[in-house]
């Protein structure tokens, strides 16, 4: 009698390095694949997944909305129970770590609602700038960057804004089969806008300068 093939790694590392094997080799972006491992991972271990018994059928990755490098991971569910999971970005990461939106994981889901929320001031800035802006430096934009205060300052004090309550309605509502899954208090997006509209300086780099500026950062002084 034959068997369904099951997940039998030791090590998340192994697992790791499986899924990684299917989902990144040198893909397009438009080119729809099956991906058996992930599948399976996905299916046992993604926390919305095991909550619904979703299994994702078909993957392909999306592009970013500025840069149109390849971002994030997609699935398709085929599911009729949920139609809106025509395709929606999922992470196999947090399956693979048995992730659970908790108070302490709360604050990285936040932090990432709140990127894709000032995408517009950031998008505006991109749409006025084609170079990279280091002194010297000719080369297409390809990150933009904030320069004071730093993304995560902001982030932070706009979570500061938060009161235990929100957070534990935030966590009790929270709903991946959602297309907004984490509902923010409008005064904490508003409160993202305005520093963005008044206090932020962004500049528009080049990857390497980027990479360059972030690393400068976080060297200690
Ligand atoms: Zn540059």
């Amino acid at each position: 009698m034959s068997r369904k093939p099951v997940l039998h790694f030791t090590t998340q590392k192994e697992c790791k390095a499986a899924v990684r094997a299917e989902v990144d080799p040198y893909r397009e972006t438009d080119e729809i694949f099956e991906a058996p491992v992930t599948k399976q991972l996905l299916a046992k271990r993604h926390h919305a997944c095991v909550k619904h018994g979703l299994v994702p059928m078909r993957f392909c990755w999306g592009i970013h909305p500025i840069f149109n490098t390849r971002d994030c991971f997609l699935a398709n569910f085929n599911d009729v129970r949920f139609p809106q999971l025509d395709w929606r970005k999922i992470s196999w990461n947090k399956a693979l770590i048995g992730w659970r939106l908790t108070d302490a994981t709360l604050d990285g889901e936040i932090k990432a609602v709140l990127r894709r929320h000032i995408l517009p001031h950031i998008l505006a800035y991109r749409d006025v700038h084609d170079y990279c802006e280091y002194p010297g430096c000719l080369s297409l934009v390809q990150d933009i960057d904030h320069i004071n205060p730093q993304f995560d300052d902001i982030a932070c004090t706009a979570i500061a804004m938060l009161t235990q309550l929100e957070r534990a309605s935030m966590i009790n509502s929270y709903s991946w089969i959602d297309d907004c899954p984490l509902q923010i208090p409008a005064r904490v997006l508003d409160y993202m806008d305005e520093q963005h509209s008044t206090v932020v300086r962004l500049q528009a780099l080049c990857k390497f300068h980027h990479i360059m500026a972030t690393r400068m950062r976080h060297e200690p002084t």
